[in-house]
């Protein structure tokens, strides 16, 4: 007795499979009668030889004939081997490794913003009274100017530094070195500036945006060091600025705007040497850091101890919800990508300053 087909399948039937037009049920029935169930209908799940006819679109498996003298197959090794093929399982196996590091990932995650949370204010990683102490005298706050290059770098990127800063009473000012008007958007988005600001409780007559010719939102605009120096100065000595902080060389996204601004800093520091202005830089981070969202808070605080003597500092924004306020007020700018950004940009939770 043998499962596979029997040498003597009927030349006829063999001409029924798959050729010609799909038989009409009276014929299925006929032939259903005159050839009965043959054994191995088991074998092949397609076909089903014997329970049904074979479908038209589906030729029959090509079962090699028996040769004389080999014994007949009683029962097929991939008959009893129930288990899934290599490559089903492969990939089986590579979903249950991506499904474990996604919870992974999202476990670290909330982990990780309710670690932000759970300060009670902006705060500084480590706590140290270096990090700008109050000043001695009749003034114990600081006033500080914040330069950027362009309306929105102030809520993008400076949020928890701006919210800490004020959470210990120093006095912020922004001077913003553009409008932005690279997509004729300038009047707008200097507007949207101010609107910002309201939410970080900065005064309006504590934020200037300029408009200079030879300063002009764009990639591929060069802005003058020594021009950014000097209108750095004037604003330090019209406010009576004592710590500035701005962009690092790299200026966070590599836009050539904040890298002048930061060299333009430099400028100014050098030409003031003797004066009693410090400045600070915002460190920019690599991009698997930067778009980490909170998860960053560890290793940045990591640094921020290791590098305690190099005077790096992680102000952790406790309420991330006000830099996303904050960056919604710049209604020009709010397109679906910004806000995926200030969602998963670890600049929204927090800030690593260090001194220039
Ligand atoms: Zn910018």
């Amino acid at each position: 007795m043998s499962y596979d087909l029997p040498l003597e399948f009927p030349q006829s039937r063999q001409a029924l499979i798959g050729h010609g037009p799909r038989p009409n049920q009276a014929q299925l029935h006929f032939r259903r009668r005159r050839w009965p169930a043959l054994p191995g209908a088991h074998r092949c799940p397609l076909h089903r030889i014997g329970s049904r006819l074979p479908s038209p679109s589906h030729p029959p498996c090509a079962t090699p004939p028996r040769r004389a003298g080999t014994p007949p197959v009683f029962f097929s090794s991939r008959r009893r081997s129930s288990s899934l093929p290599a490559s089903s399982a492969c990939c089986f196996s590579m979903a249950w490794i991506w499904m474990v590091l996604a919870a992974g990932a999202v476990l670290l995650w909330a982990i990780s913003l309710g670690r932000i949370l759970s300060y009670s204010s902006p705060s500084c990683v480590p706590l140290s009274p270096q990090f700008m102490p109050p000043l001695r005298g009749d003034r114990r706050s600081r006033n500080v100017l914040l330069v950027v290059a362009h309306p929105d770098d102030e809520s993008m990127f400076f949020a928890p530094t701006i919210l800490f800063l004020k959470s210990k009473g120093h006095n912020i000012h922004i001077l913003c070195m553009s409008r932005g008007n690279a997509d004729g958007l300038g009047n707008t988005r200097k507007e949207e500036l101010y609107h910002a600001c309201e939410t970080l409780k900065i005064p309006h007559e504590q934020v200037k945006v300029l408009d200079h010719p030879k300063l002009q939102d764009g990639f591929h605009e060069q802005w003058d060091h020594g021009l950014v120096a000097e209108l750095t100065m004037e604003h330090v000595l019209l406010w009576a600025i004592d710590t500035i902080v701005t962009f690092d060389s790299y200026g966070v996204s590599g836009h050539p705007n904040h890298k002048d601004v930061h060299h333009g800093i430099c400028k100014f520091l050098h030409a003031n040497r003797q004066g009693n202005v410090e400045a600070w830089e915002l460190a920019s981070l690599n991009i698997l850091r930067k778009y980490s969202g909170p998860v960053d808070i560890w290793l940045s605080s990591l640094i921020s101890f290791s590098r305690s003597k190099q005077s790096i500092y992680t102000l952790v924004n406790s309420s991330p919800s006000r830099s996303y306020e904050a960056m919604a007020a710049h209604r020009s700018q709010w397109v679906w990508f910004r806000r995926l950004f200030v969602m998963f940009s670890s600049y929204t939770y927090i800030n690593t300053l260090q001194k220039i």
